[in-house]
């Protein structure tokens, strides 16, 4: 199959959609991005890349570091992780606070931000003040690149306009589902959310999920080949908030999303993708990006179903 054209259509495809959407406005520092922006990246086993647009220009990755945070608090908890956050839909949208007073602050899954919240609780248990080092530190390995940061200005951002994350985690500490000062905590979810990555390193980092939790590129074991069929199917089903159904019908791909514009697709057996575009559908997820790829498979035929 040829990537490359195939990227090329998708390109010229999308170029009417681009007066649809809006940018993350939430925080002055996303709200500023150049909105017709758009990359698209394809990491493929064998180390080949195929790339369109602005792939070397890093972004804000946001929620999709959810994916990392929560490979590594599966690796050390296991099941024992469920009993404080679910692998369920929310159906809701990402920063919601109506679930968890009924649900007795247990967050339906961990990619919507309560959920989130509790697994970033969960490494800050194991590694206190250094937990958003660990969480670099493993995305520094998996994309091999030591030169991965996060962004002060977005950090400082989140931080003084956090007033749902805080709602949220307040609401779960009510109920004893986050067992750290939340000033820790919350430090390491916002620069989490705040590190810059490119498309390229983003696909690159994410392939040990599209290989049974083995990186191909040196065949280094992240996760065991069990858990990483978790990841995928959380990824497919609560990837993308309240839109998840509707990204697993057009796209019909494992993928996670962030209000940066990012979305990260895996391709199982083959490849790892990643798309950038900042402005956002009414769910908070890429428009275009959600777009690209729903071409993607359906030029392609590679998606799972
Ligand atoms: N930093 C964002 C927030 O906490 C992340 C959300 C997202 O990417 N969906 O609101």
């Amino acid at each position: 199959m040829n990537y490359q054209t195939i990227l090329e259509e998708i390109q010229k495809e999308i170029q009417p959609y681009f007066k649809n959407g809006k940018v993350a406005d939430y925080i002055p520092a996303l709200a500023k991005v150049d909105p017709n922006q758009f990359a698209m990246s394809i990491q493929l086993f064998d180390g080949s890349q195929y790339n369109i647009g602005t792939v070397d220009n890093k972004f804000s990755i946001q929620s999709i570091s959810k994916v990392f945070a929560f490979t590594l608090a599966l690796n050390h908890y296991g099941k024992g992780l469920y009993k404080r956050v679910g692998h369920e839909p929310s159906g809701d949208p990402f920063n919601s606070l109506v679930q968890l007073e009924y649900e007795n602050g247990i967050p339906r899954n961990p990619f919507i931000n309560a959920g989130a919240i509790v697994t970033i609780d969960s490494l800050v248990s194991l590694h206190r003040k250094n937990s958003f080092e660990y969480i670099l530190n493993f995305i520094k390995k998996v994309s091999n690149d030591d030169s991965i940061t996060y962004d002060e200005e977005i950090f400082k951002s989140e931080l003084n306009h956090g007033f749902r994350n805080f709602a949220l985690i307040n609401m779960i500490k009510s109920y004893n589902n986050i067992y750290n000062p939340i000033d820790d905590v919350i430090d390491a979810y916002f620069k989490q959310c705040s590190i810059m990555m490119t498309p390229c390193q983003l696909a690159k980092a994410m392939l040990f999920l599209a290989n049974h939790g083995v990186n191909p590129l040196n065949n280094e074991r992240i996760i065991t080949n069990e858990k990483a069929k978790r990841i995928n199917s959380v990824m497919l089903t609560c990837g993308h908030y309240d839109a998840s159904g509707d990204f697993a019908y057009k796209v019909g791909l494992p993928g996670k999303s962030g209000v940066g514009g990012g979305i990260v697709a895996i391709v199982p057996q083959k490849m790892a993708i990643c798309v950038y575009s900042p402005k956002l559908n009414a769910q908070s997820n890429s428009y275009i990006g959600t777009k690209a790829l729903e071409l993607f498979t359906t030029k392609t035929g590679l998606s799972i179903f």
